[in-house]
This record gives C-alpha cells, structure tokens and sequence, in this order.
C-alpha cells in the first residue's frame, strides 16, 4: 500500500485538467500564504521555540519575516516576472517573433530541513506557487511540501494549520522521515528542490535520476572565515560571534572555521569573550537569547567535537538542556574530526595561517563552501579572497548578509549544492524555460537557400543569415 499514491494522483489531475489555472487562483494561494504567516505570528513563534529554543526576535528575523518578503515581493513583481522575454534574432529570422516563456514544470516535491524549518520550506513554496501564476499556462504548479520529521513542533504546524490556508487542489503536506521519504522518492515528480546535506542530497539526486527529473540542491558543507592582521578584532568578533552562534550555530552560512595569523588570534580572543560576554551574560545557558541543539543525536555530535584541538572559550555542554556553550577552539589540526565534518553547532575553531597566499591555498584544496567569509580593511585582501577562489556566496567584511538580498541568487557550487533561489531567482528555478519562434507560414522563396540541391555559395549566403546577429549554428 502506498500511502503517497492518491495525495499525487489528486495534484496531478489537478495539473492536467487546469483547474489551478487563472493568476487569481495563484495569487490568491499566495495571498493565503502570507495571512498563514500573520495569523499563526505566536504559534509559529512558540512551535520555533519548542523545536529550537528560538528567541522571538531570531524567529522574526530568519522565518516569519523573510517568507513574508518573499510573498510581498513575488506579488509585487509577478507581472513583470511571467512577460515572454523577448531575445535578438538574426537575420533568417528577422521578420519572426522570437522569445523566452516561463513555464510551471507540473508536479514539484519540496524536501526541507530542520534548522530553519519555516523559511526553508516557504520561501521555495512562494518560488514554485508564483511560478506558476503565467496567464498564458494552461496550469500551474502543483506542489508536494515535505517539511523535516525533526523539527517537530513546526511540522505539526504546516501538516495541520498551513493546508487551512492553501487549495488543496494544487499543494499538499505530507509526512515521514527518511524511510517514507525513500518512498515518495520513488514517485515520478517534474522538478524537485531538496535543502539538507550532502549525504541525503546525493540519495535525491540518484532517485531523481531515475525519472529524468531536474533537482535543485541546496546542500551545506564547511564555510571558511578568513581574518586578516589588518582589521578591528572587536569589530570581526562581534560579526563573527553573531552568525556563528545565531540559532545556536545550526546555520548552513555561519562560518565553519576561522583562518588567521597566531597574531591575529591572539587580538582575536579576548575580542570574542567580551562579545559573547555582551551577548548571552557570564551564564549564557541562562540566556533567552541563545538556541538549543536540535536533539540529542546531534547534541551527542557535537559534544563529541569539543575534544579537538584547545578550549579557548566555552566548552561547556548540559545534555539534559541540549545545551552547548558558545565555544571557540584553537590549536585544531586540520585532520581532526572538528575539520572532517561540517559542525553545524556554536563551536568555531581558528586556524593559524601565515598569509593570504596559505589562506587562500587552504580553501582551494577543500570542497567548494556554500559562503565564503573574507574580512580585512584592505579592499585588496578581500578582492584576492573573491577572486581566487569559489564559492556559493560571498560577503566582505560580515556574516550571511548577502543573504538578505533577494536580489541575489542563493546557492551553492560543486559539494555545497546546484541551483539558486530567492526572488526572481526562485521563480525562474521553478520554471521551464521554453524557448520560443513564431515564423511566419508564408515567404517560402526565402527558404530554398537551406533545401537541397545544396551549394557552397548558398551555404555562405545560410551562414551569414544565421550568424549575423551572433548566432552560433553547430547543425551546420
Ligand atoms: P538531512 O539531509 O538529514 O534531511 C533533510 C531532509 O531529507 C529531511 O526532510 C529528511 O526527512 C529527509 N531525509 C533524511 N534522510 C533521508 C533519506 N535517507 N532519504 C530521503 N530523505 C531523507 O538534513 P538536515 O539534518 O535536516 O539539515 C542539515 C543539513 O542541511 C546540513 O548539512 C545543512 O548545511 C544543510 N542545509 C543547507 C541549507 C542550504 O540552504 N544550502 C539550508 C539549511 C540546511
């Protein structure tokens, strides 16, 4: 018995009868997404709590607020988005309309983690709904949301209260973990968009395979923060202490690891105490500003990486609270566990190196990160960093604010993800891209250049026609 079957059947028949046709209808699944938001504000802050002893204010700021600007944007610009986008023609095809058209792909499964269990399911949800909103579509997207089975409080929340919000005929919430997940896997979807870890990631991407079905991978890894001598240290501590220990550190941008001189460490150190001082109090498990570790697997993970290296701050841990002191290790050898895996916790160790060059020379050796993180005064420095080397995204001078920009594509590259969203980028991701001529039935003369008999002036005249406005033409 398959417990997927019907949920799939019901959306795709929707999908082909074009029930969920008219922009109205999408929009207003749009419109409803946005009041689930505004009306469930406490709920979705307490289950956030529940689930991750979220503070209202991180909650606000990562989950609730930035779905509602997805919303907010996506409706505002919609118009503009869905229009055909016109494309230079060349000379063969002077006198027809060439375009691009966006279209939905049909049955799109979303797959999300636990760390920020609202925005990472929602945000891709307003990208696949508004891409569906086309006048000229015979139907939109219909969409299968798979919310984390970790995250509990939240899940319960999308599974009973987001539906009261949505047609049923063009989305549902299902449940499970990995097991029910393998299952619905084994469906054929038209697009999925997975966020969650290398691992799992590779088990999508092959189970996609199967059907053909393009994937979008928003998958983690080891982000990098380099620290050059020249730069304030209360400064870079202060931005570093908050996006390392932002949501207890369970951020897929926060940087892994800091790299910089013994020098620079040395300035670094007391710097990074009177912060998290400042922070979280002289007691931070007091503190109602700083999260808690998923569940205890994950508390059991990182307690055990606490061992690498030397405590320079923190290292203290209650497993009866999942709780994990804001900690900073130093003398870490990049062999040990805490440099294998990505941590994913409020631990950061630093790492010595001696130059830019040795810096830079670290992280090209490694897995392409999903951020990248370069601080230093001189403009130089961190254009080296952006330059010589890569990464999903890439901020100066700060923590994930790049993030904050929908106008920006968000994404990895190589082992940290393939794909972007975020604004129009979440749009065009959740779109076909069907490209488009209209030529015109009559003018057939025009024609006999390309029909046999060939000849090589009439092969000159075909290539001049086809490539005079750049186009290159590989049939010939
Ligand atoms: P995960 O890969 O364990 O789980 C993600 C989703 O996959 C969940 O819904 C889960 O139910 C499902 N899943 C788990 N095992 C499965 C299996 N064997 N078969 C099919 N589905 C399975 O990830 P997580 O622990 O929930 O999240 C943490 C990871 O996600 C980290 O690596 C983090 O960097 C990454 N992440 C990436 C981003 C991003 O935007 N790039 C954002 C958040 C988290």
């Amino acid at each position: 018995m398959d417990p997927f079957e019907d949920t799939l059947r019901r959306l795709r028949e929707a999908f082909h009868t074009g029930r969920t046709r008219s922009a109205e209808f999408r929009a207003a699944q749009l419109r409803g997404l946005g009041r689930f938001l505004q009306e469930n504000k406490q709920l979705l802050h307490d289950a956030l709590a529940q689930d991750l002893h979220k503070s209202a204010f991180e909650s606000e700021l990562s989950e609730v607020a930035i779905s509602q600007g997805e919303i907010t944007l996506a409706l505002r610009n919609l118009r503009a988005w869905m229009k055909d986008e016109r494309v230079p023609r060349n000379l063969a095809t002077q006198l027809d309309s060439a375009f691009i058209r966006k279209e939905p792909f049909g049955l799109v499964l979303i797959i999300a983690p636990w760390n920020y269990p609202l925005n990472l399911t929602l945000v891709p949800l307003v990208g696949a709904l508004a891409a569906a909103l086309s006048l000229r579509c015979p139907a939109g997207n219909c969409v299968v949301l798979k919310p984390s089975e970790i995250s509990k409080s939240i899940e319960k929340v999308l599974a009973e209260v987001l539906p009261r919000y949505l047609d049923e005929s063009c989305f549902a919430v299902v449940l499970g973990g990995p097991q029910e997940t393998g299952q619905l896997l084994e469906h054929r979807f038209d697009y999925i968009f997975f966020t969650g870890s290398p691992r799992v990631g590779k088990i999508v991407m092959t189970a996609a395979a199967k059907h053909l079905t393009p994937v979008t991978l928003e998958l983690g890894g080891k982000n990098p923060c380099y620290v050059d001598d020249n730069c304030d240290p209360q400064t870079v501590a202060n931005r570093v202490a908050w996006f390392r220990y932002f949501n207890a550190g369970q951020t897929c941008v926060a940087p892994d690891y800091v790299l910089c001189s013994p020098e620079m460490q040395e300035r670094l150190l007391p710097a990074l105490q009177s912060t998290i001082t400042r922070f979280y109090g002289d007691d931070p498990q007091s503190s109602p500003n700083l999260g808690r570790i998923i569940n205890q697997k994950q508390f059991q993970r990182l307690r055990a990486l606490l061992g690498c290296g030397h405590v320079a701050i923190g290292g203290q841990s209650d497993e009866s609270d999942r709780y994990i002191a804001p900690t900073v290790l130093v003398d870490v050898q990049e062999t040990e566990l805490v440099m294998q895996e990505e941590i994913f916790g409020p631990i950061l160790p630093i790492l010595n190196v001696r130059s830019v060059d040795e810096a830079i020379e670290f992280i090209n050796r490694r897995e392409k990160p999903l951020a990248l993180y370069a601080f230093s005064n001189s403009s130089q420095v961190v254009k080296r960093l952006l330059t010589q080397t890569s990464s999903g995204g890439f901020c100066g001078n700060d923590g994930f604010m790049h993030m904050t920009l929908a106008s920006l594509p968000f994404g990895g590259v190589g082992a940290s993800g393939m794909g972007q969203y975020h604004g129009k980028f979440s749009f065009d991701t959740f779109s076909h891209h069907r490209a488009c001529l209209l030529r015109r039935p009559g003018m057939e003369k025009l024609n006999d250049l390309r029909y046999p008999p060939h000849s090589p002036r009439r092969l000159r005249v075909l290539l001049v026609a086809m490539e005079a406005r750049g186009c290159s033409c590989t049939l010939l």
